[in-house]
């Protein structure tokens, strides 16, 4: 099957396949399939929403009318032979908590206010997501403890060690060993669109210290931030295999006509999902 953009994936580090399943179009690791799991990133193709949002926005915190966002999520569980009520996001503030979900719960829409950037679970049935336009979102997988994660990836995630806490959570919660996940890094923002300051600077120097790994000065006080780099590197450091953890090369900002980008548009955007489902 053709459809646009798919000429643009061919890229030389990991290639993740970009699946037309239903309406929706998504990005799926190599392991996204497996038995007993389903796990992609969402493209902006596929949803009801209008300009700027179109078309598969699935942010309620946009200026989109609520009801296409409804309409878009229930597109997307649908695919995946699920009810709107089985999918879980929560209300994502640039922190580092993290929601464990470890017991069936038959109402999971009261969890969209509660602040947190990861989300980890045994439970199968649960389509876990986070919303992102140019921050990255990263899945996880313990295939022998059958336990998913993911996490919201912002600079501010990033320094202060999100990725590596998700990973202890989910040790320490669900005795998952690092070496027995896999990990996929979904698309965001490249370093040559993404220029920061000082501030930005300081925050990773008092946090994970990988600053001078994954950023470059360009100017005075200006550095182009890696944040791709940054999630890899976390990953590592966190014990995962090189050979477990897969990245997409697709910056979303380049490619309108895949991913909501919030530099590019100004803010006045969509949002995509990095979604990670154990199957019942
Ligand atoms: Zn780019």
């Amino acid at each position: 099957m053709v459809f646009p953009g798919a000429s643009i994936l061919h890229t030389e580090s990991y290639r993740m396949k970009l699946i037309k399943q239903g309406k929706v179009h998504f990005l799926q690791p190599s392991w996204g399939a497996d038995t007993g799991v389903q796990a992609g990133f969402s493209t902006r193709n596929g949803g009801i929403s209008r300009p700027p949002y179109n078309s598969l926005n699935l942010g309620f915190n946009t200026e989109d009318l609520g009801y296409n966002v409804d309409g878009n999520r229930s597109t997307l569980v649908r695919t995946f032979d699920l009810q709107p009520n089985q999918l879980l996001t929560v209300n994502q503030v640039h922190g580092t908590d993290i929601l464990v979900i470890d017991q069936p719960n038959p109402d999971l829409s009261h969890f969209l206010t509660v602040e947190a950037d990861a989300i980890i679970t045994d439970q199968p049935g649960i389509m876990i997501g986070v919303l992102v336009a140019d921050c990255y979102p990263v899945l996880l997988y313990c295939a022998s403890k059958k336990v998913v994660g993911v996490v919201h990836v912002g600079w501010r995630g990033a320094a202060a060690g999100i990725i590596e806490k998700t990973i202890s959570a989910m040790q320490v919660n669900f005795d998952c060993q690092p070496q027995e996940l896999v990990a996929a890094v979904g698309p965001g923002i490249g370093a040559h669109r993404y220029e920061v300051d000082r501030k930005v600077r300081d925050e990773f120097r008092k946090g994970t210290g990988h600053w001078e790994k994954i950023a470059e000065e360009t100017s005075l006080g200006k550095f182009q931030l890696d944040l791709k780099k940054s999630c890899l590197l976390q990953l590592e450091s966190a014990g995962l295999a090189a050979s477990s953890i897969q990245a997409s090369d697709e910056c979303t900002c380049c490619h309108r006509e895949l991913f909501f980008s919030y530099r590019r548009d100004g803010g006045n955007t969509g949002r995509q999902m990095g979604f990670v489902l154990l199957e019942g």
